[in-house]
Order: structure tokens, then sequence, then C-alpha cells
């Protein structure tokens, strides 16, 4: 998308050597810079910094020289004497650290509940926590929903709002900051974004490309919105981003990739397919019988809340034992076909079928690897069912691409779309 004249650049500085080194996956910066696209702010940088003070006053510059005119940070506000980021942004800012009386009596008053529920020496925690209490004079202070109170603070002709690093103190209190003035202010000369997400399964991205250098063809402005084709979890997101005046742009480009990937399409408003399936469940009864994804279709379900009402169970039939003993799988059926084929998996939802009298079922029955392949049967080969009482069924025997742990939870991925084809009596792209 060109970058509109007028529309706000933010860049998020995210601090914390356990994030820089990999220990801990970086929560805050995606968070927040989906909240700003949401609002219309184009986010331009995330960095993330160790708890150098060194780092973190480069990062600060580079964001100043690139131009950001909000910048916000995550983190390096507590008590110890690695938190420091107020100081640094205070000397960033040009201003003098100050104390904040009001803010000292409102973390006194915290760090008291602490010290009385755990005992700890409440004079000790004062004196360390004093310095939250240290703020750039002229920036505003967000009252804390941990210990440490976040800051917003005007610096020259930018921003900078200052959040803790725990995401669930970081969260509520970029609310809180959005609600100041300095924020207020900058965030209404933002104009507002639009995005629309489409979801397709069963194409591969480049078939994406393709069509839409075929839309541009047509004449449609692609360059006036911006579009985001990603990968995720094996499926095909579409991310359709625009501002008001390219509205008729973007509903183009939805129509024109709708039209040419009916198929494949199984989402146009963003709705996932987990949710999908759960209401397409509705009023009804599953069942289960798993044996290479080992449960993680019946974990996917139950990601969902209220999945009790409609999931009666599943079976991890691992061994050919269990798929006759628990499923009802017949022996010479196995000793036939092998325990990874389209015959297995079909009783295998039989019965699955019958052992939790359910309506539906979906059986799920592979080779994960990296062991057990052959020519006819590779690392990869997965026999799927989904069946209905009455008989009603799909099979599909894929050979999903990808390692031993892609094959698993792709298989639950396929699991997840039969049943949606079979429930919704929609055309199969497998
Ligand atoms: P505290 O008072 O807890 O020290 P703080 O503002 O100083 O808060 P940090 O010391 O940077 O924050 O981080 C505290 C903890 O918060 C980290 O150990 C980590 O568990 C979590 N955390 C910090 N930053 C992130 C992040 N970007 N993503 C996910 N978790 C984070
Ligand atoms: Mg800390």
């Amino acid at each position: 998308m060109s970058e509109a004249a007028g529309s706000i650049r933010a860049g998020i500085v995210v601090t914390g050597t356990e994030v820089l080194t990999g220990r801990i996956a970086d929560r805050n910066g995606p968070w927040l810079s989906e909240r700003l696209a949401e609002l219309g702010v184009d986010v331009a940088h995330i960095l993330v910094v160790g708890d150098r003070p060194g780092d973190l006053e480069a990062a600060l510059r580079f964001m100043a020289a690139e131009g950001m005119d909000l910048i916000v940070t995550s983190g390096g506000l507590g008590p110890t004497a690695d938190d420091l980021t107020a100081e640094v942004v205070a000397r960033f800012a040009g201003r003098e650290l100050v104390l904040d009386e009001e803010m000292e009596g409102k973390i006194a008053a915290i760090l008291r509940g602490f010290a009385r529920r755990f005992s700890f020496d409440e004079e000790a925690m004062r004196t360390a926590n004093r310095k939250q209490a240290m703020v750039p004079e002229g920036a505003i202070a967000l009252d804390p929903v941990g210990t440490a109170p976040g800051l917003v603070v005007p610096a020259g002709d930018r921003v900078v709002a200052v959040l803790p690093g725990p995401p669930r103190e970081l969260r509520p209190m970029w609310s809180a900051a959005l609600g100041t003035a300095p924020l207020r202010a900058l965030l209404d000369r933002a104009t507002p974004l639009h995005r629309c997400t489409l979801r397709m399964f069963g194409i591969p991205e480049s078939e994406i490309a393709k069509s839409l250098r075929e839309i541009e063809a047509e004449g449609v402005p692609l360059p006036e919105v911006e579009i985001t084709t990603c990968l995720r979890r094996g499926e095909i997101e579409i991310d359709v981003s625009y501002r008001d005046e390219a509205a008729a742009t973007a509903a183009a480009v939805r129509s024109g990739l709708a039209e040419r990937h009916e198929r494949h399409l199984f989402s146009l408003d963003g709705e996932t397919i987990d949710s999908q399936v759960a209401a397409l469940l509705a009023g009804r009864r599953l069942g289960l019988a798993e044996s290479c994804s080992g449960g993680l279709l019946a974990a996917r379900l139950t990601d969902v809340p209220g999945a009790s009402a409609y999931l009666a169970g599943g079976v991890v039939a691992y061994s050919n034992g269990a798929k006759a003993d628990l499923l009802g799988v017949d022996p010479g059926l196995i000793e036939a076909h092998g325990a990874v084929s389209p015959e297995v998996a079909a009783a295998m939802a039989v019965g699955a079928l019958e052992r939790f009298g359910a309506d539906v079922a979906v059986s799920i029955t592979g080779i994960a690897g990296p062991e057990g392949g052959s020519e006819e049967k590779p690392v990869g080969y997965v026999c799927f069912e989904a069946r209905l009482a009455d008989g009603t069924r799909i099979a599909r025997q894929p050979v999903i691409p990808g390692g031993r742990e892609d094959v698993r939870e792709r298989s639950a991925l396929v699991g997840m779309h039969l049943l949606r084809i079979l429930l919704s009596g929609a055309e199969a792209p497998l």
C-alpha cells in the first residue's frame, strides 16, 4: 500500500534479554502491531533488544531517525537493576526523572498488600520500588496493573508509550495509554484501516499470486490496497487491508479471488475452520478414531469452548490390538490391507460411530514417519474417513509433505476440513 500522506508511522521496541535469546517468545510486539494496525497506524519496525541501556537507546534513536511518530516500548519497568527503560526514555526525551509522589503512594499501597500476604519486608520492597515512581518530567504516568506504572512521554514531535513486559499487564495498560491526550491527538490523525481475511485450503500460494496478477491485468489497481498472503498452519490466509477510499478495490480483489478459487475458499470473512466446524456440529454427536494424529484432532476440537455439546469422545487406537478391541476393526481387514489403508480407516469410522453412539465420525490412520514408509505407502500417506450414521461418507488418502510433526498436525487439519465438507455438503477440494 502506498504510504498515504499524513499516515502515522509507529515502531515497537521490545526489551528483554529473555526475548532476545529466544528463551521466551515475544507476545507483545505482534499484539501491539495488530492493535496499532486496527487504529490505522502504519507499523514500520519491531526491534528486540536485550536489557542493556545502550542498546535500548540505540533502538530509540533508530526509530526517531526513521521518522516514527509513535514509539511503543515493552518491558524493563520492574524494580530490579536490569529494569532501565524509564531512565533511558527520559534521557531520550530530554526530560529529568522526578519523583511522582502520588504514584509512589499508589505503588506503596499495592506493595503493602503483597508484603502482608507473603510476609516480605515491606521497607525493603518500598526502597527497591521507589525507583518505579520516578517519572520523566511532563510525562503521564499510567496506573500499574502489576507494580510498575507505564508512561506516555512526549518527545519532541513524537510520543513514546512505555509499557511493562508481562503481557497481562501490558494489554490493559495499552488501553489506558490510548486514553491519554498525547496519544489521542496523534491517533486522531490516523485514518482507520479496514481489513478482511480470506482463508483457503488445499491450494498452493503460487496460485494466489497468479490470480492477483490476473486481477490486476483486468484493471483493478492493486497498489491501493495491501495484500498479504501467508501459509499458516496448512491453510492460506489472505489479508486485504485498505483505507476508506480503496473500499471498491478491496471488494474487487475479494470477489476476483472468490470467483477463481471457489472450491478452495472456505472463509470470506476471516472465520476460522475451527469455529465453522463448531457451528456445523451443533446438535450433533461426534466420535473420533485417531491413530497417527495421536489425539491432535480431539485436542483441536476441544480448544473451542463448549465442545462438550457435540464431542462425545475419541479413541487413540495406535496399535492393531487397540483398533480391534476399542473400535471393533476386524483383524483380518488389517491383515489383508494393512493398518494404514482406506479399508481400515472406514472400519475405524464405523467403529467410532458405534462405540460413541455418534451420528458423525472421523478416522485417521497414516504413516507419520520418519520410518515405516514404503514405495506403495510412503511417509505422509494418511487415510481419512468422515462418515455420517446414515452411511454418507468422504474418504481421502493424501500424501502429506513434511516431517513427522507436519504430518501429524496436518492430519488433524485435514480431519477438520473433511468434517466441514461432509457437514456442509460443500464440494471437496482435497
Ligand atoms: P517486572 O516488574 O515483572 O520485571 P518489567 O516491565 O520489568 O516487569 P520485564 O522484566 O521486561 O518486564 O519482563 C518481565 C516478564 O514478563 C518476563 O520475564 C516475561 O515473562 C514477561 N515478558 C516480558 N516481555 C515479554 C514479551 N515481549 N513477550 C512475552 N512475555 C514477556
Ligand atoms: Mg523486569
